[in-house]
């Protein structure tokens, strides 16, 4: 908090609601928004926003930096690109409730996106409460996964075992009441993937009566998208949940040209009662783990009955012939050309900057891939899936905001991890003019906080929580590629979280004064 307060002066305040910027001063005091006119309180320090923009500071509502925020290091990747709040635990993938055998799993299967923090056996509670002592760069929004409460209760089997069901039911209500703002699946990834839709219905509607979103990777991105767009809103309507579509795309060549369907469905869901929106990051490739090429079954029994069906011939054929079929649940094999598939992590790092084509050199790319899966189970890759003007298509939509998805920010990573929101701002807004700048930072910030309830966040009026971005619209930018990434952002001038400067000109000044903020189900501290 700030004692004194501070006041920017002269900007072009954007309110996040989509109204259109105007020049006023903007007071705040004691952790929040006190003024926003031409009449601001005397006795305020100054800081002079002529000619640059004011918005409340962004809300990335699809990140996955859950671990990140624990290590020694103070992480600022989001920070410096504006935001100051990540909606992390997305996919259905989260670091808590953990016991001792499904944290062993975790490990095995999600490594990549802790950055090298530990992970162990962690309460939902325990984790918040973890992360709030240390201080993460940003404010952090929880979700709880279906994939872990499964991994949990029922291993990596593809069955539920009696009383498993109930058992999820339990465990998620006890991470709502300790500040879970929504539940997130992740349908192709094992074990989240073994989940029929009532099982999913049963977790939205603890969800739903906490007051949390349903946020899903949905069960098919390709061809198969207007099913699984179709299953996502009828758990939300069942269940009585808000629904976030993660991550929208038209992913792969079957579905290129379907963005139009995709936006079409969602808002047939809201004419439908649901209270239905996305989010999207603003390139034409995705990152995941390499095993999501794989057909899921190929996971069924843990990490050492995959390697083992890996190396078996007959089970690698079996399983190419039902990733060539490219159905629902056949793995993302048959929407992805090997040479646009680009290996940013594995065990052996000479693989890592090449692409699969490149990888599998003279052997056929399947048994390459196979080799690879099995050689490092939680392999990572950058794969170019989308065609821009479908990535346009979803981007103009009011209905979709922003989510970086981003990862660990470390090493070859998707470049969104470091500039999505600058890449937006600078590339979409200023320079293509897909949209303008109230509708692009309306999607940033207000449109998220509303949907993952982050109340008094996510918009810049008289007493608003002062997370602020102030960003230069001439400069803002990032240059980030697939192969050289980690470069530095653009254009983001200042950031305030509840009214404490945390990045000054551009800089990071070290201040850990994020915290964990709490959904509407929390029941108040553990003791
Ligand atoms: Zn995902």
């Amino acid at each position: 908090m700030t004692g004194a307060g501070l006041l920017l002066q002269g900007g072009t305040v954007f309110d996040g609601l989509g109204a259109p910027g105007r020049v006023a001063d903007v007071a705040v005091a004691g952790g929040r928004v006190v003024a926003v006119g031409d009449d601001p309180p005397a006795g305020l320090r100054r800081i002079d926003c002529h000619g640059l923009a004011v918005a409340p500071g962004f809300v990335d509502t699809h990140a996955h930096s859950d671990l990140v925020h624990l290590l020694d290091q103070p992480q600022p990747f989001k920070l410096l690109q504006g935001v100051t709040t990540e909606v992390v635990g997305n996919c259905g993938l989260t670091f808590a409730p953990l016991d001792a055998a499904s944290a062993e799993v975790a490990a095995a299967l999600w490594s990549n996106l802790a950055g090298g923090a530990p992970i162990g056996p962690a309460g939902f509670g325990e984790l918040a409460d973890r992360l709030d002592r240390a201080g993460p760069a940003n404010n952090l929004a929880l979700l709880v996964g279906h994939g872990t409460l499964r991994l949990t209760t029922n291993g990596l089997e593809e069955r539920l075992r009696p009383g498993a069901a109930a058992r999820m039911a339990a465990l998620a209500a006890g991470a709502f009441a300790a500040g879970a703002v929504g539940l997130s699946s992740g349908l192709i990834y094992v074990p989240g993937s073994y989940a029929d839709t009532a099982e999913l219905v049963a977790l939205a509607r603890v969800a739903a009566a906490h007051g949390g979103v349903y946020a899903t990777h949905l069960r098919d991105e390709g061809a198969h998208l207007g099913a699984a767009l179709d299953e996502a809103v009828a758990i939300a309507r069942a269940a009585g949940a808000r629904l976030q579509v993660s991550h929208c795309k038209a992913a792969g060549r079957a579905a290129h040209g379907t963005a139009g369907r995709l936006l079409e469905r969602l808002a047939a869901a809201r004419l439908e009662g649901v209270d239905a929106q996305g989010d999207q990051y603003p390139y034409d490739a995705g990152a995941t783990v390499l095993s999501a090429l794989l057909p899921p079954a190929v996971a069924a029994g843990g990490t050492e009955a995959m390697r083992a069906r890996l190396r078996d011939p007959g089970a690698r054929a079996g399983l190419r012939s039902q990733a060539e079929r490219g159905g629902v649940g056949d793995g993302g094999w048959a929407e992805a050309d090997p040479a646009d598939v680009l290996l940013t992590g594995h065990r052996d790092p000479r693989l890592v900057g090449r692409s699969l084509a490149e990888a599998a050199g003279d052997r056929d790319p399947w048994d390459a891939l196979c080799d690879l899966v099995a050689d490092d189970p939680a392999a990572t890759i950058v794969v170019r899936l989308m065609r821009e003007d479908d990535v346009r298509a979803i981007m103009a939509s009011p209905l979709v905001g922003v989510g970086s998805d981003s990862l660990a920010p470390f090493g070859l990573e998707h470049p969104r991890t470091w500039g999505c929101f600058p890449r937006l701002l600078g590339r979409y807004v200023r320079e293509e003019q897909v949209l303008t700048w109230e509708q692009a930072i309306r999607k940033a910030t207000w449109l998220g906080a509303r949907q993952f309830r982050l109340d008094g966040r996510g918009l810049l009026v008289e007493g608003a929580v002062a997370d602020l971005c102030v960003f230069d619209p001439a400069t803002v930018g990032h240059d980030g590629t697939y192969l050289d990434p980690d470069v530095p952002v653009r254009g983001i001038e200042h950031v305030l979280l509840a009214g404490e400067p945390v990045v000054e000109g551009g800089q990071f000044n070290g201040r850990r004064a994020g915290r964990a903020l709490r959904g509407p189900g929390w029941r108040g501290p553990t003791p």
